[in-house]
């Protein structure tokens, strides 16, 4: 049984008042979230006043990305250590926005989920094709490429202690989702790849999360998939209403499941 985990990527939006009273909405409207896992990653710059108000409570904090290396000359930039300190528990990786926007590689996604393991936080590590490559054919070629550079070199341990995220880059942002048919078939070509990688034991238990324009009206069928063992939210993340809505959903599936 893998608990189902929501976790909320509010990018580049609000400041840090505006994240106080967006953590605090969550975090008072999800009191003892049962049968789910929930994170929220705020922006760096409101990391510490989201940490303060969840309290080490039962939602958790992650961040947007990381340096790979712990401490040096990389202005700019912010270590795993660094946001260890802040009681921030998993880093996203991988995002399609990094790749596109600023150019991270695999390999370089690859050491920074190689860092992250390493400090004892978890790695989600997003993965997924554009809209050319799916009309292409190319899906399962893409993903699967991502999702070998991503995890190259990682021991079995290491693969059981990573969370993926399956982000198709034609559904991030854009309303239009994919369908929980489509979502599913593209998990269970990943948790194939992931027996291979490690062993079919370790792959039943990593989480493979749907991300792309999910919401609380269609929350509901994809995490009905077996496959979709929660959500990755960007848009919907920012309402906390909305937000709590998804959560609720994965946790009456993941109770449900548990009973
Ligand atoms: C994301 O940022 O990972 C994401 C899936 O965004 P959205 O939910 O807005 O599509």
């Amino acid at each position: 049984m893998r608990t189902p985990l929501v976790i909320g990527n509010w990018k580049m939006h609000g400041t840090v008042a505006e994240a106080r009273v967006l953590s605090t909405a969550i975090r008072d409207g999800l009191k003892r979230p049962r049968g789910v896992q929930v994170v929220v990653c705020p922006p760096f710059t409101a990391l510490a006043a989201v940490s303060e108000i969840l309290g080490g409570g039962p939602i958790q904090l992650g961040a947007q990305t990381c340096h790979h290396e712990p401490a040096g000359a990389h202005t700019g930039e912010i270590s795993v250590p660094m946001l260890a300190e802040l009681i921030c528990r998993w880093v996203l990786v991988g995002h399609s926005e990094r790749r596109k926007e600023i150019g991270e590689s695999d390999e370089l996604i690859n050491l920074k989920t190689r860092a992250v393991l390493s400090h004892g936080l978890t790695p989600v590590l997003c993965v997924g094709e554009t809209a050319d490559e799916r009309r292409q054919g190319l899906t399962f070629t893409t993903v699967e490429g991502q999702l070998r550079a991503g995890l190259a070199g990682l021991t079995g341990d290491q693969i059981a202690k990573t969370v993926l995220a399956y982000e198709p880059v034609w559904a991030i942002g854009t309303g239009v989702n994919a369908t929980p048919a489509q979502a599913a078939e593209v998990q269970g070509y990943l948790r194939g790849l992931l027996s291979e990688l490690s062993s079919k034991e370790i792959a039943q238990t990593v989480r493979i999360l749907y991300g792309g324009s999910v919401k609380a009206e269609n929350a509901d069928a994809l995490l009905a998939e077996p496959e979709v063992d929660g959500a990755l939210v960007g848009g919907a993340s920012l309402n906390a209403q909305g937000f709590i809505g998804i959560v609720r959903k994965a946790a009456r599936i993941g109770t449900a499941a548990k009973e």
